[in-house]
């Protein structure tokens, strides 16, 4: 379970302050596809990055399955984060020197693991990338691009993937394929977190929140605050 209470962001800069996330509480059950709406500018990518870790907020709390993530060192965040968490964004952010085998390999926790670069290896097949393994991302396409960046965010058996605009530099098919991973790995029982402004995409999720200006304008689906715990035991 995912619990955010009163969580704020507030970035300094030299030209002022801006507040990206003001004031969210949101409890989002094991298991849920929760789609995060709103335009550019409206916290999205900021409300995943704390869930996940990459930032801590200026005030409030997150805990996810009882690891207080927005207190924790940075350390503890990061192994908690590739212990647990997929990331998957818009640019993919592969490693560009690395194929896309390498990449995955690299993203494990103990890459030097036995059968870890065959678990790679058949997340790529998977994915229908059987015969681009030994690319680099810059000899992909951006949909094969995307969809190792997914088998990356998939290494570590994660009980999470926080996936933020991931179809935003796809065409329909390409979005629609990566948009089918997320789908599979919530069928698993697993946890998405979708940050889009695509409708479309936004509407394969099982709810949806929207954002504006940093807050949470409305919920629809089943991420309401007062979520049960029922479905705390669907994870493993
Ligand atoms: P979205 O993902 O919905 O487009 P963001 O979470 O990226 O929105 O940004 C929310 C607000 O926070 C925006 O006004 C953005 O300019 C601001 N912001 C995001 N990151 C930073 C940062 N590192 N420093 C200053 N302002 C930031
Ligand atoms: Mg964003």
């Amino acid at each position: 379970m995912i619990s955010i209470e009163n969580i704020s962001k507030r970035f300094t800069t030299n030209h002022g302050d801006v507040d990206a996330i003001k004031n969210v509480s949101l409890n989002v059950p094991i298991g849920q596809y929760l789609a995060v709406r709103g335009h550019s500018g409206s916290g999205k990518s900021t409300l995943l990055s704390l869930i996940g870790g990459l930032a801590t907020p200026t005030s409030g709390r997150i805990s996810l399955d009882g690891f207080e993530i927005s207190s924790a060192a940075a350390g503890e965040r990061a192994a908690f984060r590739a212990a647990h968490i997929g990331f998957v964004f818009q640019m993919f952010h592969l490693l560009p020197y690395l194929n896309i085998l390498d990449n995955v390999v690299a993203a494990a926790v103990d890459p030097n693991a036995a059968k870890v670069r065959e678990k790679a290896q058949s997340l790529l097949c998977q994915f229908g990338l059987e015969s681009r393994l030994h690319h680099r991302p810059g000899q992909l396409s951006a949909g094969e691009r995307q969809r190792a960046a997914v088998a990356r965010a998939m290494i570590n058996n994660p009980r999470l993937i926080l996936a933020d605009e991931p179809t935003g530099n796809l065409d329909a098919k390409n979005a629609e394929a990566v948009l089918d991973l997320l789908a599979e790995f919530h069928q698993n029982g697993r946890t998405v977190l979708l940050a889009t402004h695509d409708e479309s995409a936004a509407a394969r999720a099982q709810g949806s929140l929207q954002m504006q200006a940093g807050e949470i304008l409305g919920e629809d689906g089943a991420a309401a605050a007062d979520a049960s715990d029922e479905s705390l035991e669907s994870a493993n």
